[in-house]
């Protein structure tokens, strides 16, 4: 019989993608998410899956839920994730992304389950030192999400120590893209992130796209980052999972492809994959973004075999232009 997988935050990005990698994989899944920001249609229409609309600072719902289904392991997207609202917000992350964490740990604990796939983000390292950036590199967070990604972490390797609590902490660089066969895609509201700003502006949903500093020290005086596809990292919660399930030891793995791209370049490769203008305004910095943000990934590639099917960011694009034109066509 499959087992079944908690998907907190299933409605949402990178965790609808992760849902169906799972289902893909024979695994069972029930989606737990409180639809601030996701999407109920995707899961119950799209996904075909069982959605439980709620909040995972909701100790009784999660005492609950525990108590009627048997979950053999608990994959934690449900976070809020904007860097910039993060810096005069605090405590919005902190509330909802170390107590909402913390509460779903102890209810796990409570019910026994010790296996879980956290979404972690390369945004702990700061500024790197060393690029590609390795997963033994200091941690410097420079935004209070950054930070409270942190906080998780810390507390998941004193929950292994104490509760034998076993862990797979991915920590991703810029997941980007959408599902490669058209089902899913990247819909958040509000947008904030480059590549879906870029191609609304592509489809004229936008007037233009602001480039948030011109003046770092980089190639081109715009931030590079590491964009990684989603269905890549879905994959790779995949391998995780089934690493854990065989009794795999508690790891962390940075997701990314070892590939920076500036903020100008992941522009002019979306002028050339939508054949559309696409007016830029250079704009200040935006709190809270290191210049460079650039993974190394062997320590996955080695450990749970993860191979990325989708390296080109041109790739990367192209999937999610598909997925755009289909959304608001
Ligand atoms: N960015 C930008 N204009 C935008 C949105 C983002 O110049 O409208 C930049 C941002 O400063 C960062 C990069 O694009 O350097 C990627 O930002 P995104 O929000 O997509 O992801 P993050 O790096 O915050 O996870």
């Amino acid at each position: 019989m499959s087992q079944t997988i908690l998907v907190t935050g299933g409605a949402g990005y990178i965790g609808s993608h992760a849902v169906l990698a799972l289902q893909q994989a024979g695994y069972e899944v029930i989606v737990l998410d409180n639809l601030s920001y996701g999407h109920r249609e995707l899961v119950e229409q799209v996904l075909k899956v069982k959605l439980i609309v709620g909040d995972t600072s909701d100790r009784a719902l999660l005492d609950q839920l525990f108590a009627t289904h048997n979950i053999a392991a608990v994959m934690h997207f449900a976070a809020y994730i904007a860097v910039g609202e993060s810096v005069v917000e605090p405590a919005k992350y902190y509330r909802n992304n170390v107590i909402g964490t913390l509460t779903l740990l102890e209810a796990m604990l409570n019910a026994s389950i010790n296996k879980f796939i956290f979404s972690s983000t390369c945004a702990l390292y700061g500024e790197p030192k060393i690029v590609p950036i390795p997963e033994d590199h200091p941690f410097n967070p420079i935004s209070p999400y950054a930070t409270s990604k942190l906080m998780v972490e810390q507390m998941l390797s004193d929950f292994d120590v104490a509760y034998n609590l076993k862990s797979v902490r991915f920590r991703y660089f810029n997941a980007a893209g959408a599902d490669p066969n058209g089902l899913l895609g990247e819909d958040h509201s509000p947008e904030t992130h480059l590549i879906p700003l870029v191609l609304l502006t592509a489809l004229g949903k936008r007037d233009s796209v602001s480039i948030f500093g011109t003046d770092y020290s980089t190639k081109d005086g715009t931030c590079v980052r590491d964009y990684i596809h989603v269905a890549d990292l879905a994959q790779a919660h995949v391998l995780g999972l089934d690493y854990l399930l065989k009794g795999g030891e508690s790891q962390v793995f940075n997701l990314g492809n070892g590939n920076g791209f500036s903020v100008r370049e992941v522009i002019e490769t979306a002028k050339q994959v939508t054949g559309k203008e696409i007016k830029i305004v250079e704009s200040d910095r935006r709190p809270g973004d290191p210049p460079i943000l650039v993974g190394s990934s062997d320590k996955a590639r080695k450990i749970i075999g993860w191979n990325p099917k989708y390296p080109d960011v041109n790739e990367i694009i192209t999937h999610a232009w598909q997925w755009h034109q289909k959304r608001h066509q």
